[in-house]
C-alpha cells in the first residue's frame, strides 16, 4: 500500500512509519481473511509518505531510522494547506490520520490552534482526500472524547462527553470523519484510544517529563491527590491496533483501542520512582489540571472480538524498557527539553 501519514513526524505517528517500513506491522494482518481497506494490496510492500507541519512536538530525528529508505518521503506541510494537500495527496491508497495538536495541558492555556487544526484542518484533509478519490481513511481519535467514567468502561456507543478544549476538540474531528462516511460514502474508520507510552514520547507529557527530570536527579509534578486513573497502552501495540484497522476494520465502524493497564497518577509515580531509583521526596504536590477527568476506562471487546486485537506488551516490560530507553537516549530529549524549557 501506499500510504500517506499526517502527523508522521509525532510520537505516534513515527512509531506507525517506523513499524511500518520494518515490517513490523504486516504480521497485524496476516491471520485476518478479510480485507476492508479498498486498496486490495497485501500490507508487504509498503511505502510511506509523512506529511507533517513540523510543529514544536513534530521532530525528524523521530525519522532518522527511516531516512535514507527509498519507500519513504517526507513533505512539510499544514493539513490546512489545501493546495498542497491537492499536489501530495493523490496516488496514495489510504491515509492515516495523526496530525493534531495533542497536550491537554496546552489547550488549557489556549485552544485556538487546536480548533484549527483538530476540527478544521481535519476537515480540509477529508475534504482534499474526497477530491483525491483516496480509497481509504483512518483518523486517530482518543478516549478522551468519552469524557470521565466512575464505573466500568466505555465501549464504542458510549455518548461523547469531553470535558477539555483539546478533547473537544478531538470529538469534533472525529464526528466529522464519521459524518463524511455516512454524508458522502467516505471508505473511513476511526481508532479511540487510551493514554500511550514509550519511546520518542515528548518530554512535556507525564511519564518521559518524569522520568527525564528524574534522571537528571530533578523534581516531579503530581497534579491534585495524584488519584485520576488513566489506562496505559504501548505505543508499539497501539500502532498495531492502528494498522490492523486500516486493513481490516469496517467501513464507518469506531474501535477502541486500550492497553488494559489501568493506575492513577500516584500508582504510576510509585513506578516511575522505582524506576529511576528516586523516592518520594522528589515529588511536589501541584494544583490540580482545571477540569481533570477522573478516569478513563475502554472496553476493548469490539476490536478483540472482530479483529483478533489483544496488546502484547505488559506494562512492567513496556515501562522498563522505556526508561532504559531515556536513558540511552539523552541526545533525542536534552536539546527538547531545553528548546521548551521544560
Ligand atoms: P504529537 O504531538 O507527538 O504529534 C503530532 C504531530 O502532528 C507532530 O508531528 C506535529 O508536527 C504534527 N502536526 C500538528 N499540527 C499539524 C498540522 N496542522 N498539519 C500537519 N501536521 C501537524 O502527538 P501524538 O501523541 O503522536 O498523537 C498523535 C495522534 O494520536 C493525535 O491525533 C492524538 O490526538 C492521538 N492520540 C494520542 C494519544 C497519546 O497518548 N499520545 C492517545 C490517543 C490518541
Amino acid at each position: 500500500m501506499k500510504i500517506l501519514v499526517t502527523g508522521g513526524a509525532g510520537f505516534i505517528g513515527s512509531e506507525y512509519v517506523r513499524s511500518l517500513l520494518a515490517g513490523r506491522l504486516d504480521g497485524a494482518t496476516e491471520h485476518s481473511d478479510s480485507d476492508h481497506s479498498g486498496s486490495g494490496h497485501s500490507s508487504a510492500g509498503h511505502t510511506v509518505t509523512v506529511y507533517d507541519k513540523l510543529t514544536y512536538s513534530g521532530n525528524v530525528a523521530n525519522l532518522a531510522p527511516v531516512a535514507d529508505d527509498p519507500r519513504y518521503t517526507f513533505v512539510r506541510g499544514d493539513i490546512n494547506d489545501a493546495a498542497l494537500l491537492d499536489e501530495v495527496l493523490p496516488g496514495h491508497d489510504a491515509v492515516v490520520h495523526f496530525a493534531a495538536e495533542s497536550h491537554v495541558d496546552r489547550s488549557i492555556t489556549g485552544a485556538g490552534d487546536f480548533v484549527t487544526t483538530n476540527v478544521v484542518g481535519t476537515q480540509m484533509l477529508l475534504d482534499a482526500v474526497r477530491r483525491g478519490g483516496i480509497p481509504r481513511f483512518l483518523h486517530v481519535s482518543t478516549d478522551e472524547v468519552y469524557g470521565s467514567i466512575d464505573e466500568g468502561s466505555w465501549t464504542e456507543e458510549w455518548p461523547l462527553s469531553p470535558n477539555s478544549p483539546y478533547s473537544a476538540s478531538k470529538a469534533g474531528s472525529d464526528l466529522l470523519v464519521l459524518a463524511a462516511h455516512r454524508t458522502h460514502g467516505l471508505n473511513a474508520v476511526v481508532t479511540r484510544c487510551s493514554n500511550n507510552y514509550g519511546h520518542y514520547h515528548f518530554p512535556e507529557k507525564m511519564i518521559p517529563l518524569f522520568v527525564t527530570n528524574l534522571l537528571d536527579g530533578g523534581r516531579v509534578p503530581l497534579y491534585g491527590d495524584g488519584g485520576n486513573v488513566r489506562d496505559w497502552l504501548h505505543v508499539s501495540d497501539h500502532v498495531r491496533g492502528i494498522h490492523l484497522v486500516l486493513t481490516k476494520g469496517r467501513s464507518g465502524e469506531v474501535y477502541n483501542i486500550g492497553g488494559g493497564t489501568e493506575l492513577t497518577n500516584k500508582e504510576l509515580t510509585q513506578r516511575l520512582l522505582d524506576a529511576c531509583g528516586a523516592d518520594w521526596s522528589s515529588v511536589d504536590n501541584v494544583p490540580d489540571r482545571k477540569g481533570h477527568d477522573r478516569r478513563y476506562s475502554l472496553d476493548i471487546t469490539k476490536i478483540g472480538q472482530e479483529l483478533g486485537y489483544a496488546p502484547q506488551v505488559s506494562f512492567d516490560e513496556g515501562l522498563a524498557r522505556t526508561v532504559e530507553w531515556y536513558r540511552e537516549n539523552r541526545a533525542w530529549w536534552e536539546p527538547l527539553k531545553a528548546k521548551a524549557a521544560l
